[in-house]
């Protein structure tokens, strides 16, 4: 390590910056960030440029034309210069002659100290310093940091620091308390969660619970349930929120429709449990999965319920978040990417399109009785677009009903199935086609789109036309696992039409 890193009281004094450029003026915003009075030395005579610059940042800016005199320097907190050229090596020696630290940027040979790249939320700041090897680094690191800490951990930080006082009475209070242990309960459990999740007036409520009941020493802090959408199986579909929340588990409760690549994005400590509709298997009935999810909150588990798309669309995420609530476990939803935006992004599908199809239902038929129950009717407009979830084995019923509700049989229809997951694949053809384009597409999760807009499909695309030997390569193809990219050049080799 050959740089310290330390955090900088910037109230204390003034911070001495000199030059005009754009390097001046990025490090003046930063300076501003964190509350310093600066004094701005411009060493021409244009300051128009300063002056609009000025005018963004309230509070106090000294902007003075000239050189910092030695008098100026000897009381600054530490000196930044963007001036360039000999002016900075100079500076950089008077400041140095005087004790006063100094950056000069992208001069660390001038410089007594470096501005570390930084990730911020509010009063939580991470600094990250490569001892300045490379700046290039440095930002991708702090990336990967953005990407880990929660948008709202600086709200978190607030809180704390709101509830300390209460915390240090309630040690005075009770002998037996340990003020460490409770904020590392309330760190790791549903309070934390809950603010992070931005309902601050729950949270409140909960610490006051969690403080009151802190006094007895067997009061467990209750867990936590986060109902996860984790989008239609590509891992980079994960939303932050539920990456976090995944990264925090305890216990991961998952179907089958999860895959592999979401699962390994838990803690690696965390318990999996598979659950779940399986067809043709046994199964774990939704009353038994309730009844375990409340079980591993009440035994103050950090619980994580994950549900492919969205939990609210066709995921039973309604029922589960009413039982978990009835049985009074604290529950978060967490939104996912529910299939048919996923499939639709990845085959360049606009689901909406302007004059083309301005309404859009989502509907589901996982039964023949589900698709009679279908208000067909309510989806014969031409500018709707359809998408049917579970229905790939209803493809017929699908058909039938929309056409039988006065819907063209030359609408254009698309099967996506297995969306955004290796393998994934699309099969465009009409609507009169649907139940062989369904059994072309191969092994489900897929869904059915049916709508003008489908022609506007940009993923090449396996056509129904292409009929038997069409399904024969798609079945060979899924068997050997080819990534999406490669599978339009297989088509091309074995003569079949390409869509696009
Ligand atoms: N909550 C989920 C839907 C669960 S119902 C969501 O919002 O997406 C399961 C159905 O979702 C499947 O039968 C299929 O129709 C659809 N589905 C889920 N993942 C899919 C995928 N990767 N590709 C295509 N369809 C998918």
């Amino acid at each position: 390590m050959s740089f310290l890193p330390v955090f900088l009281d910037l109230s204390a004094g003034v911070v001495v910056l000199v030059g005009a450029g754009p390097q001046a003026a990025a490090k003046l915003h930063l300076l501003r960030a964190a509350g310093a009075r600066v004094k701005w030395f411009l060493l021409d005579a244009n300051s128009d440029r300063a002056a609009s610059l000025t005018r963004h940042y309230a509070g106090p800016i000294d902007v003075v034309l000239g050189e910092p005199d030695d008098a100026v320097l000897a009381r600054a907190i530490a000196l930044v210069s963007a001036a360039g050229g000999e002016t900075d090596a100079v500076l950089s020696m008077r400041a140095r002659a005087l004790g006063v630290p100094v950056n000069v940027v992208d001069r660390q040979d001038l410089s007594t100290f470096i501005f570390p790249a930084i990730v911020n939320r509010g009063d939580v700041t991470v600094a990250i310093g490569t001892g300045g090897a490379s700046p290039v680094l440095a930002r991708r690191i702090r990336e990967r940091i953005e990407a880990i800490l929660p948008g709202r951990i600086g709200e978190l930080a607030k809180f704390m620091q709101r509830h300390r006082a209460d915390v240090v009475a309630m040690r005075k209070r009770s002998p037996g308390f340990s003020a460490r242990r409770f904020w590392e309960r309330i760190f790791d459990g549903a309070i934390a969660a809950t603010v992070l999740s931005g309902n601050m007036r729950d949270a409140e409520a909960s610490f006051a619970r969690a403080l009151d009941a802190a006094a007895s020493p067997v009061t467990n802090e209750p867990g936590v349930v986060h109902l996860v959408g984790v989008g239609p199986g590509d891992p980079d579909l994960l939303t932050l929120r539920a990456l976090h929340v995944l990264q925090d588990a305890d216990i991961v409760f998952h179907d089958e429709l999860v895959t592999l690549d979401i699962l390994d994005r838990a803690r690696r400590d965390a318990e999996r449990v598979l659950v779940g509709k399986r067809k043709g298997r046994p199964s774990t009935g939704q009353d038994e999965i309730n009844r375990r999810l409340v079980e591993a909150a009440r035994a103050g588990k950090r619980v994580v319920r994950l549900k492919s798309g969205d939990p609210f669309i066709f995921g039973r995420g309604g029922e589960e978040l009413e039982h978990l609530r009835e049985a009074g476990v604290q529950t978060i939803v967490v939104p996912g990417i529910t299939a048919a935006l996923g499939c639709a992004a990845e085959a360049g599908l606009p689901l909406t399109f302007r004059n083309e199809a301005s309404q859009l239902s989502f509907v589901t038929a996982s039964t023949a009785g589900d698709a009679q129950r279908i208000d067909w009717a309510g989806l014969a407009d031409r500018r709707t677009t359809v998408v049917v979830y579970m229905g790939l084995t209803l493809a017929a019923s699908v058909r039938a009903g929309l056409i039988a509700a006065g819907r063209d049989p030359q609408t254009p229809a698309v099967v996506l199935a297995r969306g955004t997951q290796p393998g994934s694949q699309t099969v465009t053809g009409r609507l009169d086609d649907l139940p062989s384009l369904a059994a072309m597409a191969g092994e489900g999760p897929a869904l059915l789109v049916i709508g003008d807009v489908v022609t506007r499909c940009v993923r090449p695309s396996l056509s129904g036309r292409a009929a038997e030997d069409g399904a024969a390569a798609l079945v060979k193809e899924r068997d050997e696992n080819v990534q999406p990219h490669l599978r339009i050049e297989k088509y091309i080799e074995s003569g079949i039409e390409i869509k696009s």
